[in-house]
């Protein structure tokens, strides 16, 4: 065993969307990690696939979106099939406000994929064959054993972010767990071609009296599919893919026509959060932190969110432009958007078992017919449009949500968006030199975007930071009190 002397300060462990996505944005805000990946290869397996939009707006920001956008499906509305193929309702994503009314849908390989390209074009490759044996604590911060082959080594590391997934070394050395419940039955998820016709940029459910069965495009003709399983065939052995075509047929009493199976795999649906995502110095990021059901298509992209949120807090204080207690709102405010990312899972995954149990019971299952109103309310909460850290510590009153504009905002610093001529600008501009970008509303063309004589802080992640009316220089003290609350200004110490 091998001691090393100097090493990265941040060491993230797991490869996966979670740990990638953690990589490039702590990259973007001049964090290099270290990123460790006990494969010793990349995979194939489609396992989560629709990127939301908000997800996408994040990308954005990211400068990342364009080749998402080029290599997947854009899914704009899905439909609900009953019994004989029966519409029993039809979403469409159109008007939900946001420059991505789609789900942006491919295999999670290949958005790995894009992320490691990403990566290595910044010069920072994934050092895959390497697993992470152990997190433990040191009097000078975090000492983690790595292991590649028969050679181990032991580096310290000031930060570890645990993406390893649901089994997550670092949760264990955190003495954690994910509680919760997993849900009844057991499920295939699959990759495949199918023969029956569908509708062009269209997902769709279909249930019946035995079952339920997700038909999600993807790049390439091909369909992600999932179909629950018989309880007495319970084996973990996968299906050969007649077994697995034979079995959409029965479910959907229609001719799916399976074919060309790339990848297939038995599994569980859970709802399970993290009983602590942080401990000042180990942060759990995507499925080490959390588990939803993949019905409500959220998990991978809470992992996401989950990595731009701590790569943005970390960035300014490694930089030394934030106090350390800004790490803490990590788990305050991914606790937030974890738990109601579990709460419109489960609501979507209860809504499919019980349109089952209809069907069994002999009816034809129907869901309420809302107000156009309600109606894009309810898409906004399936597309993670609605996630908000209302509440946190790190907000002011009325703040929290995301900056539908947001996208439009360049750079990785906060940007304050207030009319030009508000008294008090150059104080802040001074204060918070490199760290604050005002933006005037009439010049920038943000004006439809805030309310009349308001100021609205918009921090480094896309969401308001701080919102007030402007009142004789009162609102601009307020903002400055905030951001002293956790930025340390431009030259000087924070107050
Ligand atoms: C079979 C299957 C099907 C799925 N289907 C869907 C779906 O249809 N829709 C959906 O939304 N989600 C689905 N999911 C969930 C989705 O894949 C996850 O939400 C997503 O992968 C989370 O990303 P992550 O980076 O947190 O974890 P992961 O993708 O699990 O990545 C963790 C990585 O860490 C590595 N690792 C683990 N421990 C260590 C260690 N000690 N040292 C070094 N490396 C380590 C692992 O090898 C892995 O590469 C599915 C998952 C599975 C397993």
């Amino acid at each position: 065993m091998t001691t090393a002397s100097t090493e990265p300060t941040v060491l993230i462990v797991g490869a996966g969307p979670a740990g990638l996505f953690a990589a490039c944005e702590l990259v973007r805000h001049g964090v290099r990690p270290r990123l460790v990946e006990q494969r010793s290869a990349p995979h194939r397996e489609a396992r989560g696939t629709a990127l939301q939009p908000a997800v996408l707006e994040m990308l954005a920001r990211a400068g990342l979106v364009e080749p998402f956008l080029e290599a997947g499906v854009h899914i704009k509305h899905i439909q609900l099939l009953g019994p004989g193929l029966r519409e029993i309702a039809s979403e469409h994503f159109a008007g939900t406000g946001s420059p991505y009314e789609f789900q942006c849908s491919l295999p999670q390989w290949r958005t790995e994929a894009i992320l490691r390209t990403h990566l290595a074009d910044q010069g920072l490759d994934v050092e895959f064959g390497t697993e992470v044996a152990s997190v433990e604590d040191s009097a000078d911060g975090l000492r983690v054993t790595l292991t590649r082959g028969d050679k181990s080594e032991v580096v310290p590391a000031a930060y570890v972010l645990g993406a390893g997934g649901g089994h997550s070394v670092t949760r264990h050395s955190m003495h954690e767990h994910l509680a919760g419940e997993t849900y009844d039955g057991r499920y295939y998820v699959a990759d495949a071609r199918i023969g029956l016709a569908c509708p062009s940029e269209c997902a769709r459910l279909i249930v019946g009296p035995t079952a339920f069965v997700l038909l999600s495009p993807l790049p390439d003709d091909r369909w992600l599919i999932f179909v629950n399983r018989d309880e007495s065939d319970v084996g973990d052995r996968a299906p050969t893919e007649a077994e697995l075509a034979s079995l959409l047929d029965a479910r959907t009493d229609a001719v799916v026509a399976l074919h060309d199976l790339r990848w297939v795999s038995p599994f569980k649906m859970h709802k399970r959060l993290a009983t602590r995502l942080a401990d000042g110095r180990r942060f759990l990021l995507g499925d080490a932190a959390h588990l939803s059901s993949p019905l409500g298509g959220e998990g991978l992209n809470a992992a996401l969110m989950d990595a731009a949120d701590i790569a943005w807090k970390l960035g300014l204080v490694l930089r030394g432009a934030a106090t350390p207690p800004l790490l803490d709102s990590y788990a305050v405010e991914r606790g937030l958007a974890d738990q109601h990312v579990l709460k419109v899972s489960d609501e979507v995954h209860a809504m499919v078992t019980g349109l089952v149990a209809t069907c069994r019971g002999g009816g034809f299952p129907e869901v309420p017919v809302g107000t156009p109103q309600q109606n894009v309310m309810s898409s906004r909460r399936r597309l993670m449009l609605d996630v908000s850290y209302a509440g946190s510590v790190l907000v002011g009153p009325q703040a929290g949500d995301r900056f539908a504009a947001g996208h439009r905002l360049d750079g990785v610093g906060h940007h304050l968006i207030v009319s030009a001529k508000t008294a008090g600008l150059d104080r802040l501009r001074a204060r918070w030199h490199g760290m604050l970008s005002i933006v005037d509303p009439a010049k920038e063309g943000f004006a439809g975007a805030v309310p009349d004589r308001a100021a609205i802080l918009v921090r480094p992640d896309g969401f308001i930071g701080f919102r007030e009316v402007i009142r004789e220089g009162l609102a601009i003290d307020a903002l400055d009190a905030h951001l002293s609350s956790y930025l340390v200004p431009a030259g000087g110490t924070s107050s």
